[in-house]
C-alpha cells in the first residue's frame, strides 16, 4: 500500500514546535534550531510515539489486546509503549535485556515501567554475544506471547525500538512536518542532524527528505556501537521502508551520512564531555539533553562546527528526540555525585 494511504492513530502533541537556540547560536557562529520531539506530550514524551502513532493503530486493527517489545534495562521505546498502551486499553509486555549481571535498581524508566503495570520481564544476558542475547530474549518473548494466548488475549509484537518499516513511517511524516514548519518560518535548514540507534528515526526522516523533496543534508549519529556494516544495513531497511510503502525511492549506502563513534565510553555510558555540554544547554537556554542518546548527538553536532565540517552560518535543525527518565537512573546519578567538579 501507498505511504499516503497508510493510517494512524493520534498519539502526540503535534506538530512539536522548532524554536532558535540563540545563545547557543552565538557561541557557535551558527544558526541552531531544536525540534521539540520531546514535548510530544504522552509519558514524557520522545521520539517512540511518532512510530506508535502507526504501530498501535495496526495493533487495535488487528483486534489485539496486548502489545509486546523488546528493549535494554532502560528502554524509552517500552515505556512509551505501555504509555501509549495503557491510553489504549492494551496491556504491555516488556522483555528487557540486562548485561549488568546484577538485580536493575528500579529507577528511570524500570520505575516508570512499573506505575504504568507493564508486564516487565527481564532477561540475564550477562557474558553473552550479541546473537545469544537475542536468542534468550526472543525465547522469552515466545513464552509470553503463549501465556497470554492460552489466556485469550492476541499479542502484537513490537521490534527494539519500534523500528519496523511500518514504525518508521512516523518519521518519513515528520519530515513533511518539518518542511511545513520551515516554510511558514522562511527558513531553509541545511543540515538535520539526529540520534541514530535502531534505524527509525534517521532511516525514516532520510526517506522523509526524498519523499517531501527537502535540501538540507541529514546526519546521523550513532548512540550505540554498530557494525562495520552499519551504512548497508541502513541502506537495506531503507529500501525496504520504500518499496513496502511505494515510494519509488532507493538509497545507497554512500547517500548516507553518519557520525559513527559519538557514543564514547558505550551505549549509556556516562562521560564527563556530555554532561558539561547537558551543563552548557541548561544554563544557556534552559533545555536539557539526556545523558544516553540526545546529549551525545548534541555534543557530535558542536564538534562538527568546531571543525568546519558544518560550515559556520549554517542553520542547523537538531532533532531532540526524548530520553528524559535515562537523568533518573542510579548509573547517571552516581556519576554526577562522583563529578561535582563539573557543575
Ligand atoms: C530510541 C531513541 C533514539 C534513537 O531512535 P531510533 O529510532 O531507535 O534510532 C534517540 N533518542 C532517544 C531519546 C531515544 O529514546
Amino acid at each position: 500500500m501507498e505511504y499516503k494511504n497508510i493510517e494512524k492513530i493520534d498519539l502526540a502533541i503535534l506538530p512539536t514546535p522548532i524554536q532558535r537556540l540563540k545563545n547557543i547560536s552565538k557561541a557557535y557562529g551558527a544558526n541552531i534550531y531544536i525540534k521539540r520531539d520531546d514535548l510530544t506530550g504522552l509519558g514524557m514524551g520522545g521520539n517512540k510515539l511518532r512510530k506508535l502513532e502507526y504501530l498501535l493503530k495496526e495493533a487495535l486493527d488487528l483486534g489485539c489486546s496486548a502489545v509486546l517489545t523488546h528493549g535494554a534495562t532502560q528502554t524509552n521505546h517500552g515505556m512509551l509503549t505501555a504509555a501509549a498502551a495503557s491510553k489504549l486499553g492494551l496491556k504491555t509486555i516488556l522483555i528487557l535485556k540486562d548485561s549488568s549481571g546484577k538485580r536493575p535498581e528500579l529507577s528511570g524508566n524500570l520505575m516508570l515501567d512499573e506505575i504504568l503495570g507493564a508486564d516487565v520481564r527481564l532477561v540475564n544476558t550477562q557474558g553473552l554475544d550479541k546473537e545469544e542475547a537475542e536468542n534468550l530474549a526472543s525465547q522469552a518473548a515466545k513464552e509470553a506471547v503463549l501465556e497470554y494466548e492460552a489466556r485469550g488475549m492476541k499479542v502484537y509484537e513490537i521490534p527494539t525500538g519500534g523500528s519496523s518499516a511500518l514504525g518508521s513511517l512516523g518519521y518519513v511524516r515528520a519530515a513533511g512536518e518539518i518542511k511545513d514548519q520551515a516554510e511558514a518560518m522562511d527558513l531553509k535548514f541545511d543540515y538535520l542532524i539526529c540520534g541514530q540507534g535502531s534505524k527509525g528515526t534517521f532511516s525514516g526522516l532520510w526517506l522523509g527528505s526524498k519523499y517531501y523533496q527537502t535540501d538540507y543534508e541529514l546526519i546521523g549519529v550513532n548512540v550505540m556501537e554498530t557494525p562495520a556494516t552499519i551504512k548497508e544495513d541502513l541502506a537495506s531497511f531503507i529500501n525496504e521502508v520504500s518499496s513496502s510503502y511505494e515510494m519509488n525511492i532507493s538509497c545507497r549506502p554512500d547517500d548516507l551520512k553518519l557520525v559513527e563513534d559519538a557514543f564514547k565510553e558505550g551505549y549509556a555510558v556516562p562521560d564527563r564531555e556530555t554532561f558539561q555540554t547537558i551543563r552548557d544547554l541548561a544554563r544557556s537556554e534552559g533545555i536539557f539533553v539526556d545523558p544516553t542518546y540526545t546529549g551525545k548527538v548534541f555534543v557530535a553536532m558542536l564538534d562538527l562546527i568546531r571543525t568546519g565540517e558544518i560550515e559556520k552560518g549554517s542553520n542547523i535543525l537538531f532533532v531532540h528526540t526524548g530520553g528524559y527518565p535515562g537523568f533518573f537512573t542510579d548509573y547517571h546519578t552516581d556519576f554526577v555525585k562522583a563529578h561535582k567538579d563539573i557543575f
